[in-house]
C-alpha cells in the first residue's frame, strides 16, 4: 500500500467504527477520528470496549511524523468525496484535486522569490484548496493562512484536515462578508460559493450591492477579498464562466478596473464539471499599490485536460514564457 492509501484505510476504518457508535454522518466521524489521530488518544467517552479496540488497532498503524502533508491532504480528500456523496450541495463542494494543483502551481509563480506569504481563503470549505496551496510551496517558503466557513461541519473538517498536515492557519467560523478580524493577506485564494446573497442589510455595506433585489454572493466575496489583500497581492478566484455575463458585470467590471490589475483569466476544461453551466475559471488579480502593475499583456487560455499530458507541457511552457515577458 502506499503512504496515502495507508493513512486512507485508517482514517476510514476508524471513522466508520466512530460513525456506527456515535451514530453519526461519516464526514462528523472524519472530525472525531482526525481529533483522535491529531490529540494521539480516544477523545470520545463511553465508547464500548469492541470499537475502542478497533480504534487502537487502526490508529497503530499511523505512521506518526513520516508523512508529508501532501499525503494527508489526499488521504483525506478520499474521505472527504466518500462522506459527501451522502450529499452535499454543489456550493459546499470541495476543490477538485487537479485544481488546487494547478492553482498551487499558478500561485506560487506570482510569488516567486517572496519567502513569507500569508493567505486568505474566505470560503475555506475543508480546507482542500488552501492546503494544496500550502503544501506546494517551494522548500523554505513560510506560510501563514487564514480560513473563514459558514458551515460549522465543513469548518472542523477544515481544521481537522489542517492540523493533521501541521499548518499554521487560522480559521473562523462565521459569515465571510461580515466584517473580518484579520490584518490583510499577501494573498487570496477562493473557489467562490456561487448565487444569491440572502442577508440584504448585510449587503448594503458593498460597492457591488445590487440596486434592486439580492445581491450576487460571488460578487461581494471578489469586493470583500480585495478588501482583506495587502497593497500588491493577488488574488485567485475560481469563478463561473458566466461571470462577466450576468445584468450586474458592468459594475464589477468598474470596480475591478479601480482596484486592481487583471493577471489572468484561465478556463478549466468543461469536462472538468458534471454540469457546462458549472464550469470555472481561474481569474487572478493583483491589487492595486505603489509595487503593482498590469502585465504587457493579460495571461488568457483554455486550459486543455489535465490528463492530456503533451498539451499540457505545452501549456505550462506558454504560461513559463508569460512570466519571463510579464513579471
Ligand atoms: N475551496 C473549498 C474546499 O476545497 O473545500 C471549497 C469551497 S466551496 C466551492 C464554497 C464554500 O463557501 C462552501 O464551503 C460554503 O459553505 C462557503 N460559503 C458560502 N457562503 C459563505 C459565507 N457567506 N461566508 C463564509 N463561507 C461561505
Amino acid at each position: 500500500m502506499t503512504k496515502v492509501e495507508t493513512l486512507f484505510s485508517i482514517l476510514d476504518e476508524s471513522a466508520i467504527v466512530l460513525r456506527k457508535e456515535l451514530d453519526i454522518t461519516y464526514l462528523e466521524a472524519l472530525v472525531e477520528t482526525g481529533d483522535n489521530v491529531f490529540e494521539g488518544t480516544i477523545l470520545q467517552e463511553g465508547l464500548r470496549d469492541s470499537a475502542i479496540e478497533r480504534l487502537n488497532r487502526e490508529y497503530g498503524k499511523f505512521p506518526d511524523k513520516q508523512y508529508k502533508g501532501e499525503e494527508i491532504r489526499k488521504a483525506f480528500q478520499l474521505c472527504l468525496l466518500k462522506g459527501m456523496k451522502e450529499g452535499v450541495q454543489a456550493n459546499h463542494e470541495m476543490t477538485p484535486d487537479a485544481v488546487g494543483l494547478f492553482c498551487s502551481y499558478l500561485f506560487h509563480k506570482f510569488f516567486e522569490g517572496q519567502n513569507e506569504i500569508s493567505v486568505l481563503d474566505p470560503a475555506v470549505g475543508t480546507g482542500n484548496l488552501l492546503t494544496a496551496i500550502f503544501n506546494n510551496s517551494p522548500e523554505g517558503t513560510n506560510m501563514s493562512g487564514y480560513g473563514v466557513e459558514v458551515d460549522d461541519l465543513l469548518l472542523r473538517l477544515a481544521f481537522v484536515n489542517a492540523n493533521l498536515q501541521k499548518h499554521s492557519i487560522e480559521l473562523f467560523n462565521q459569515d465571510a462578508l461580515a466584517s473580518l478580524y484579520i490584518d490583510p493577506a499577501d494573498a487570496v485564494v477562493c473557489d467562490l460559493p456561487v448565487g444569491y446573497y440572502p442577508n440584504e442589510i448585510q449587503a448594503n455595506d458593498y460597492v457591488l450591492k445590487a440596486e434592486t433585489g439580492m445581491s450576487y454572493a460571488h460578487h461581494l466575496f471578489i469586493e470583500q477579498s480585495v478588501k482583506y489583500t495587502k497593497e500588491g497581492g493577488y488574488l485567485f478566484f475560481l469563478i463561473p464562466n458566466f461571470l462577466f455575463e450576468s445584468e450586474q458585470a458592468p459594475k464589477l467590471n468598474t470596480f475591478l478596473k479601480e482596484q486592481c490589475y487583471i493577471q489572468g483569466l484561465l478556463q478549466l476544461p468543461v469536462s472538468m464539471f458534471k454540469n457546462e453551466k458549472n464550469a470555472k475559471s481561474i481569474f487572478v488579480l493583483q491589487k492595486k499599490g505603489t509595487n503593482a502593475a498590469a502585465p504587457k499583456q493579460v495571461m488568457l487560455a483554455e486550459l486543455p485536460k489535465f490528463s492530456n499530458v503533451q498539451a499540457m507541457e505545452g501549456m505550462m511552457a506558454q504560461i513559463g514564457q508569460w512570466f519571463e515577458e510579464n513579471k
